[in-house]
């Protein structure tokens, strides 16, 4: 047989045939690295054994002891089936007693060597085990047991119990782990107080004590990490590497831009400016997410953006995740360049043809400015002039960040997208790890406070109560339903009913209007402006997305069902309310049989601080499934934890990119370990490096 390399296939592994070999590949270990790189779950203490003629009955902890089977049959004991074996160390010996153990039977027979681990029990005078864990001991010189033990515990399979899998890598681990080749010198790895990658390896599985498994640990964690921000590094070279227009500043420019708002800039507009036209003044395309809570100014700083594109006679794209939003961008930008020069133009999709065309027509000739749009504005057969920035609002559209496929001729757009979720700070590093961020910390002046409250459903009269009060001094109210099913008939009668409650009690005399997601658009826009006029006092919205408005007066908030939501979610709900001068209230009613789910919505009574919450609510849900690296085409950690592992990341992260800096292609003989494993992690995502 060929010689064993990382790459040769599990099945010719010790002690792996061809059926184990099936097996160990559906846990997605097909080869001889796989099974290296399969850690345990975590691990269990099994105390050094002690010999049987020792024990007395009186132990206080758990104690364990490991002998030959010498006798093992299946009993009835009353009714219940027991399976018992007779242990013998060469000391004494003990009986071991497994109530429904018949599973056992084939892996304990007489002949080979076990270790138990449980306490002791008395029965008839007899000292013995009942139930305890035990260890298959394959070989002698397996397990050590005159010493405490960290026995890993491995995920399982169908077919493939802990045990088993603990065997096949104890037996592979030591000729395994030899074939590894490192990927630093030494003093890259003192530098950073890492352990090499073999050490890290056995000691991932097999590690001496807690201390040693931590170091191990954190070499991995460091290397995963490294191994994404190398792919995120590669990628975001790859943006950036595409000339761009450069958009140069001049004071003149940023006064005339600055002479359209009817306001002053918040210091922290005026950062995020800064950084953005610090970006656009460059021959390579920004890449930049501005992220800032509803209502924090980003439409402003964008348009700034876009603005600064148009001073140099180039075009700029604003993209809103749904039409009702982009018709409210457009308005909105109509409404600061009133009375300049400034084209703008709407492009959605239910447009009439033949102002359609005639709009296509305009952007590909260069007459528009500034488009406003859906994404409709990226299709094909969208034609631009010379665009030279591309904003997309993804305000209600978290983690579902479409790559604008906008090759350009030659040229790249600079990009910058907005957020109102506030990004942990993993996720800026990581999913949104090709972005630059520039955060919008703080609200424009002269915004009321707004009050968040946790009621229940038994309160609903008290909430009625409460939101009356407020429409008669002439305020206004959000209902907001969750999507209640995944089916599109049962969210509007859920919606309906909703409404018709509403209508029909106490605030029914204000008016009420309603928006769902099954909604043609144009009535949606009637309801909305209606709202927005005042003519009804009362939204009820059963789709989040529908409730992209700016209605200042609005300054109640109630969320039904608010277990149901994120708490990012939550936090940029209630930042529609709370626009104007006035104080704002936001009552959250949640079911009350869930006292879990109010725990956590706590948090939004606490706190107005966008981050804190998402930091919040990434701990809580943990990071698989925010992070979902997976659906945003990063390879999955086995390792690291992001939130725990914060800076580890930091560090990885800052490595990373000074690799990618030196070696774009990770060319250098130094880096071939680096360039092959970046090379598999990415294999089918990316064709990052090329071919090998
Ligand atoms: P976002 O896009 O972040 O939700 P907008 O840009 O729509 O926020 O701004 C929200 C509101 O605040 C708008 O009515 C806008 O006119 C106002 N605004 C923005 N920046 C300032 C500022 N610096 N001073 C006063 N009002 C501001
Ligand atoms: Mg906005």
């Amino acid at each position: 047989m060929a010689e064993l390399s990382l790459d040769t296939p599990a099945q010719y592994g010790q002690g792996v045939g061809p059926r184990r070999a099936e097996q160990l590949a559906e846990l997605g270990i097909h080869t001889i690295e796989d099974l290296l790189t399969y850690y345990p779950r975590r691990f269990d203490l099994r105390r050094q054994a002690q010999p049987i003629a020792t024990l007395t009955g009186n132990e206080s902890e758990p104690v364990t002891v490991a002998g030959e089977v010498i006798s093992a049959r299946m009993n009835r004991y009353g009714s219940r089936p027991v399976f018992r074996a007779v242990l013998d160390d060469g000391s004494a010996e003990i009986e071991v007693k497994w109530f429904h153990g018949g599973y056992l039977q084939r892996q304990i027979r007489p002949g080979i060597h076990i270790a138990v681990n449980g306490k002791l029990s008395e029965y008839r005078r007899q000292l013995q085990f009942v139930n305890p864990k035990h260890q298959v001991l394959w070989d002698a010189e397996g397990a050590d047991l005159d010493r405490d033990e960290l026995l890993p515990v491995y995920p399982a399979g169908a077919h493939l119990s802990s045990n088993i899998i603990a065997s096949i890598i104890r037996k592979n681990l030591p000729a395994a782990s030899r074939l590894l080749r490192p990927w630093f010198d030494r003093t890259y790895l003192s530098q950073r107080g890492l352990v090499d990658r073999p050490t890290a390896i056995q000691a991932m599985h097999r590690p001496e004590d807690r201390e040693q498994w931590g170091q191990a640990r954190r070499r991995l964690a460091y290397d995963e990490c490294l191994l994404l921000q190398l792919g995120i590094a590669i990628m975001r070279q790859r943006e950036t590497s595409r000339p761009a227009h450069p958009l140069p500043p001049s004071a003149r420019i940023d006064q005339r831009i600055r002479a359209r708002f009817p306001f002053a800039l918040t210091t922290a507009q005026d950062r995020a400016v800064a950084e953005i036209v610090a970006d656009l003044a460059s021959p390579r395309p920004m890449n930049r997410l501005l992220q800032g809570d509803v209502g924090s100014g980003k439409t402003v700083v964008a348009l700034y953006a876009a603005l600064q594109a148009v001073a140099h006679r180039r075009q700029a794209a604003i993209l809103a995740p749904t039409e009702l939003l982009a018709r409210q961008h457009y308005a909105k930008v109509c409404q600061y360049l009133e009375g300049s020069r400034v084209n703008i133009r709407l492009l959605v999709g239910g447009m009439q043809a033949r102002q359609r065309d005639r709009t296509l027509a305009e952007l590909a000739s260069g007459e528009v400015d500034i488009a406003v749009g859906t994404h409709a504005l990226l299709g094909e057969s969208v034609d631009f002039a010379h665009l030279a920035l591309v904003v997309v609002d993804e305000q209600h559209k978290f983690g579902v960040r479409q790559r604008t496929a906008m090759r350009g001729k030659g040229f790249a757009p600079h990009y910058l997208v907005m957020t109102a979720t506030p990004i942990p700070r993993t996720l800026a590093l990581t999913v949104f790890g090709d972005l630059d961020v520039s955060t919008i910390d703080e609200p424009p002046p002269g915004r009321g406070e707004t009050r968040t409250v946790l009621r229940t459903e038994k309160e609903l009269d008290t909430i009625l109560d409460i939101t009356a009060a407020q429409l008669r001094k002439g305020r206004q109210a959000y209902f907001i339903y969750p999507l209640v099913s995944p089916s599109p008939d049962l969210e509007l009668t859920a919606a309906n009913d909703a409404y018709e409650q509403l209508s029909a009690g106490p605030l029914g005399e204000f008016g009420v209007g309603l928006v769902h997601g099954q909604m043609p658009n144009d009535d949606k826009q009637r309801v909305m402006k209606r709202f927005r006029d005042g003519q009804v006092k009362v939204l009820v919205a059963s789709v989040v997305v529908e409730v992209g408005v700016d209605v200042p007066s609005a300054n109640v908030m109630v969320i039904m069902h608010a277990e149901r939501f994120g708490l990012a979610q939550l936090h940029q709900l209630r930042g529609r309310v709370g626009r104007g001068s006035d104080d704002a209230l936001c009552m959250l009613v949640a079911t009350p049989n869930n006292p879990i789910a109010s725990e956590r919505l706590r948090v939004l009574t606490e706190t107005s601080d966008g981050f804190r919450i998402a930091e919040e609510d990434l701990r809580i849900r943990g990071p698989g499934e925010i992070f979902g690296t997976r659906q945003h085409g990063l390879p999955e950690l086995k390792v690291a934890d992001l939130v725990e592992d914060f800076e580890l990341l930091r560090l990885a992260r800052r490595d990373a990119f000074a690799i990618i800096d030196e070696d774009p292609d990770l060319a250098a003989p130094h880096n071939q370990q680096l360039r092959r494993q970046v090379q598999k992690l990415y294999a089918d995502r990316l064709d990052l490096l090329g071919g090998a």
